[in-house]
């Protein structure tokens, strides 16, 4: 059951962030003597009640293995499972239910396009274009694929912002170029990237896009029909719901074109030894026992965040941002790594001749956790000539307490240094 926490009427936005808060048991905890304050939201979020009661729900009163059992627990556990697909499509706009493919997360999501789409479209000397500002995941895949295929791969160049430049990217499309992968938000930075313009520009030329949607999905609404999007990938465990599950989206002439990837149960319709015939989407590429109370728990994540409301949940991140640049721009020394205009809730910096780790260890002493590192993005690292950043990222349960507490804590990083 999903609770309405916010209304919109004559304009107006009644949100309630205490209310929410509320709904998340860790963040009532304390963590070195103090009182929580997550600010990790980008390499995962807290989970609200309804999510956590989704999958103990499943444990105590449904637990069976899908989709072949004629009997009533596994008859229930399917529909749920199922009810949680059809929320999933529902969720990012798509078509229909077979586009919607339930994987460990993003990372496996972008492998299996790599798998499929890479290796039956991608020959020796064809290109891949992606940017400068992916996460590993939207890096690593591509190479190994381009490794085997002999193929290139092109990176679209950003600039001192932290902006993806669009003019260089539309001189890096040609006739080579196979596919367009990008990310929709930045983990690092935050910049959210023009995707409708990249879209767009390469669906004229025939060349199909698949947007990493990991940062995208819990902070703004996104719509993949709208978009045109061929592939998009996300994580439940961003999104408030349960780690080890996320979605594959692919439109459905991609998925029943490609190849499976992975052999076993669930994927086929008949196995003998003269040969196989697969199953239809999205199941062909849901091979074996599935994560099942994943699943679920992503379903319920999804009807918590349509009860609170994107526009809702967007337009208090983005006053968050808003007031945490204001305040981090008055530390003496602070330097904000990623400057957009178009920014989702990520502060990325770096405090003159302190290490990030320093700063970390320093914040986690007053119960306050940030990321510090690469963030699995070396390369924006390089581009700013950073090796590592400091940085908090926002959810929906975050407050200008938090900003504060943040800044007193870096406060007192900058006077046990200086
Ligand atoms: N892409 C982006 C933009 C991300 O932020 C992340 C997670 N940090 C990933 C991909 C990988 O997601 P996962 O680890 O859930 O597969």
């Amino acid at each position: 059951m999903s609770t309405v926490h916010a209304t919109r009427s004559a304009g107006t936005r009644v949100f309630d962030v205490a209310a929410i808060r509320r709904e998340f048991p860790i963040l009532s905890r304390t963590v070195n003597g103090r009182p929580l304050v997550y600010l990790d939201n980008a390499a995962t979020s807290q989970k609200p009640r309804a999510v956590i009661d989704a999958l103990r729900a499943y444990y105590e009163e449904i637990n069976a293995n899908i989709h072949r059992g004629v009997h009533w627990l596994s008859q229930r556990a399917t529909d749920k499972y199922e009810a949680a697909r059809e929320s999933a499509r529902r969720f990012i706009n798509a078509g229909s239910v077979e586009e919607i493919v339930f994987v460990r997360g993003t990372t496996e999501a972008i492998n299996l396009v790599a798998q499929t789409y890479g290796r039956t479209r991608i020959n020796e000397g064809d290109e891949i274009v992606i940017s400068h500002l992916e996460h590993h995941s939207n890096i690593v895949p591509w190479q190994m694929l381009c490794a085997e295929r002999k193929a290139t791969l092109r990176v679209v160049p950003i600039n001192d912002a932290g902006e993806f430049q669009f003019d260089a990217y539309a001189n890096l499309l040609n006739e080579r170029t196979r596919l367009v992968a990008v990310s929709h938000v930045s983990n690092a930075l935050g910049s959210i990237n023009p995707v409708r313009e990249i879209i767009a520009l390469a669906r004229s030329r025939g060349i199909p896009v698949l947007l990493d949607g990991a940062q995208a999905v819990p902070h703004l609404k996104v719509d993949v029909r709208d978009l045109g999007a061929d592939f998009y990938t996300f994580s439940g465990h961003k999104m408030y719901g349960p780690t080890g599950i996320g979605v594959l989206y692919g439109r459905t002439e991609w998925l029943e074109a490609l190849p499976p990837w992975q052999g076993g149960g669930d994927m086929i319709l008949s196995v003998s030894f003269d040969g196989t015939t697969y199953n239809k989407p999205p199941f062909k590429f849901e091979a074996g026992t599935p994560n099942i109370e994943g699943g679920i728990g992503l379903g319920a994540a999804i009807e918590w965040i349509e009860g609170v409301g994107l526009d809702n949940v967007a337009a208090h991140e983005h006053e968050l941002l808003e007031y945490g640049t204001r305040a981090l721009r008055k530390i003496e020394g602070l330097n904000l790594i990623g400057t957009a205009r178009q920014k989702a809730g990520v502060l990325s910096f770096t405090l003159d001749a302190i290490h990030p780790h320093d700063i970390g260890t320093i914040l986690d002493q007053a119960g306050i956790a940030i990321r510090t590192g690469h963030h699995c993005a070396q390369p924006v690292m390089d581009r700013f000539n950073v090796p590592a950043t400091a940085r908090a990222s926002l959810a929906v349960y975050n407050t200008t307490a938090d900003i504060d507490a943040l800044v007193e804590g870096l406060d007192q990083v900058v006077r046990m240094f200086r």
